[in-house]
């Protein structure tokens, strides 16, 4: 420790603790008392802190280090061990004050550092849109929680802090904090467990965003209490009565639920106030497990359950860790009751979640190390999957996520007996992935309770199910319309577009050859250091790539190196170049592109999902280009372009019984008479090839086919007929 400087701006006499420090130090003890080192920590921490915000307001005049021992009290409240509670304290210490996390490691030690350093990364983001803020902020939490989890705790209840203070800030300021609580921070709290924090977040948000409704139900609420104070009374006498016999301690607590989830009931209920009933929860607290069947038999012999509502979580915990029994009885008056009976340290999970076992932790037993495996492996795959998804943009990235944190679950069995936790909807596929991903990829069939299945079919709570594997199985597109996990999901993903960048590059890199051999620059090509940057692709392999997949031809990447080859207008057609007539070939057939209200605009088609007639199409003015033409779902018709430029509604100028040209890639197993199954499909269709090559690479065959089609729908019932056949992995246009 830097004893230099805490000797200065320590107090010589520790009686004189100021009373904020004092009740850190008190909330901390009320389980059990603080050894004198985690004493001194503690201590050193707040005059540290304290030196250092020397000085510094906050916007309501207060002292700034006041918000830092706010913080630092939220989480004594939770129990938090002493590191992570002097962290608190000094979290933000390296973004305001001169020091870094160096001088902080020094004076104290590096797990403490760490915290602090990891909280200060959280709180220096940046943003551009709203759905890029969610999913960077998301995602940096996630990424963060890799290292300790106690970061992430530490940043909720600064939030939760901010948020109690937020009047002081400008309105416009405080909803947008609000909004990103909402939706950043509280679901997260939830999916972590820590439903004290998300409700009091969730009420915060709610009189910012809807002052006037949530005021309105203060009041309903406020005038109920009494009502609702004598009622419990009445209804817990003759319970008590019998515990006290029976010799059970327990410990009731009532409460209205919070204000938020009343406002939310009432919504989905479409009911005012008085006609909704659970609103007001009691809750039993007891010692021991054996103990809440004791209560709940108690409680059911004094009044009538209502059977659907029952539910046993301590059997079967929910995957964030919450545990407790849930019962709705009909009380004095005919009125439901719910009721939650719990042991002392389900309660505390309950309400702190991951923080709680962090607690026990410091007790050091083996089963709640087990717990907190379980919730970090939760993250620790969802970071996986960030970090394979490189190229998921942020609005699939808050889908990835929405899955997991929204939906509800079941539980099904492994063979063994194990129970795994999946979405509601989950799938055979889903439960393959869920026990590892090499199983997922090579899933070709599942028995569930014994009966084969198929891989699409819904799964429901208490299935046993067996997946049959197979080495030559493959994943295909087709998959991704009924996977429901994200895991499932990304896997899949992956490995597709694993494998179209492999025949992507192959095909770029032949013709690459073939048209540098052509011009005799081959030994040149090679010579080139770095030949992607002048083209800013982010490697050789994705630049040849890009030549394989049809996106860019040789020619408009080698007239960029060897311009004197491509000047003359009596270039001889190389296999690329046939791609891009092809696309002008195509968009021929049609008389052109109808634009409302615009004559002789300049038009030209977006590189990146090359529309041809019969796509539902958009369009979009640019500045000194005349119009781009997209396919309306085309990725990159995304926020960048909407700012620069001005859509357009366009349709194509096109008689119905015109045919178009397409291109398809099928992928396909190798096996006999493949190609002559595939030529017979399209001649059913009458449909006619343009041209075709085929070529196989292992027992790989990539075949490319221009047919001429009707339209959209006679090409979508082509695909699925290609895709029906034996052997064929995916069917997709180019
Ligand atoms: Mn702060």
């Amino acid at each position: 420790m830097s004893a230099a400087l805490l000797d200065r701006i320590l107090p010589s006499d520790s009686g004189s603790d100021p009373a904020d420090l004092q009740n850190i130090l008190g909330l901390m003890q009320e389980t059990k008392p603080l050894n004198d080192e985690a004493t001194a920590f503690i201590r050193n921490a707040y005059f540290f802190g304290k030196e250092a915000h020397k000085g510094q307001l906050r916007r309501s005049g207060e002292p700034y280090f006041t918000h830092c021992v706010e913080v630092a009290t939220v989480l004594a409240e939770m129990k938090l061990d002493s590191v992570t509670v002097s962290a608190a304290l000094l979290h933000d210490v390296i973004e305001d004050t001169g020091y870094t996390v160096k001088d902080v490691a020094k004076a104290f030690n590096e797990e403490l550092a760490n915290l602090v350093d990891g909280v200060t990364k959280l709180s220096d983001m940046k943003f551009k849109s709203e759905e890029d803020k969610q999913a960077v902020n998301f995602r940096k939490m996630l990424l963060s929680v890799a290292d300790d989890i106690r970061v992430i705790i530490i940043k909720f209840a600064d939030r939760l802090h901010n948020m109690r203070t937020l009047e002081h800030l400008p309105a416009v300021k405080q909803r947008r904090i609000a909004r990103e609580t909402r939706d950043v921070y509280a679901p997260l709290a939830h999916r972590l467990g820590m439903h004290r924090i998300k409700s009091e977040m969730e009420d915060l948000v709610f009189k910012i965003l809807e002052p006037k409704v949530s005021k309105d139900l203060e009041k309903l609420i406020s005038k109920r209490q009494d009502f609702f104070d004598n009622y419990v009374l009445k209804f817990l006498e003759p319970v008590k009565e019998r515990l006290d016999e029976a010799n059970i301690d327990t410990v009731f607590k009532s409460r209205f639920k919070s204000y938020y989830s009343i406002h939310r009931k009432m919504k989905d209920q479409n009911r005012p106030f008085e006609d909704v009933y659970d609103i007001y929860a009691v809750r039993a607290i007891v010692d021991k497990v054996e103990d809440c069947y004791s209560v709940l038999g108690l409680i059911h012999s004094f009044y009538t359950p209502i059977q659907e509502r029952f539910k046993d979580f301590i059997a079967q915990p929910k995957a964030n860790g919450y545990q407790s029994i849930h019962t709705t009885v009909v009380g004095p008056d005919s009125l439901p009751v719910e009721v939650q009976v719990r042991t002392k340290e389900m309660d505390q999970t309950a309400e702190e979640g991951v923080a709680a076992h962090w607690q026990y932790k410091e007790r050091g037993t083996k089963t709640t190390q087990d717990d907190i495996d379980q919730q970090v492996n939760w993250l620790r795959n969802l970071v996986d999957i960030l970090q394979t998804e490189d190229r998921t943009t942020s609005h699939q990235f808050m889908d990835l996520l929405k899955i997991d944190l929204y939906k509800d679950e079941i539980f099904v069995y492994t063979p063994k007996g194990e129970v795994r936790i999946l979405p509601l909807g989950a799938t055979p596929l889903d439960f393959a992935f869920d026990v590892h991903s090499q199983v997922g990829l090579h899933c070709i069939g599942a028995k569930v309770n014994g009966r084969i299945k198929p891989l699409n079919s819904e799964l429901t709570s208490g299935d046993k199910v067996e997946i049959i594997t197979s080495d030559s199985q493959r994943p295909n597109s087709s998959w991704l319309k009924f996977v429901k996990t994200s895991k499932a999901k990304s896997n899949i993903r992956k490995h597709i577009k694993g494998q179209e960048f492999e025949q992507s590059l192959e095909l770029g890199k032949e013709i690459l050859d073939k048209e540098l051999r052509k011009l005799g620059k081959a030994k040149e090509w090679k010579r080139l250091k770095d030949p992607h940057l002048k083209l800013k692709f982010e490697s050789e392999d994705k630049l040849i790539a890009s030549i394989g997949s049809g996106h860019r031809t040789v020619s408009s990447i080698l007239s960029k190196f060897f311009p004197e080859h491509y000047t003359s207008h009596r270039k001889e057609k190389t296999e690329s170049q046939l791609t891009d007539s092809f696309f002008r070939r195509a968009r021929r057939s049609s008389k052109g592109v109808l634009i409302h209200g615009i004559d002789n605009m300049m038009i030209s088609f977006g590189k990146c999902c090359n529309p041809i007639p019969g796509d539902p199409i958009i369009g979009f003015i640019t500045r000194g280009r005349g119009i781009t033409v997209h396919q309306k779902d085309c990725e990159t018709v995304g926020t960048n372009l909407v700012e620069k430029e001005r859509i357009i509604d366009v349709e194509w100028s096109s008689s119905r019984t015109q045919r178009f040209l397409v291109r398809l890639k099928i992928l396909a197993q190798e096996r006999k008479h493949l190609a002559r199954d595939v030529t017979e499909i399209f001649s059913s269709y009458d449909i006619n090839i343009d041209t075709l090559t085929m070529k196989v690479d292992g027992d790989v065959v990539t075949g490319l086919f221009v047919i001429e089609v009707e339209g959209v729908k006679q090409l979508e019932r082509i695909k699925s007929k290609l895709l029906a056949s034996d052997g064929v992995i995916s069917v997709d246009r180019e």
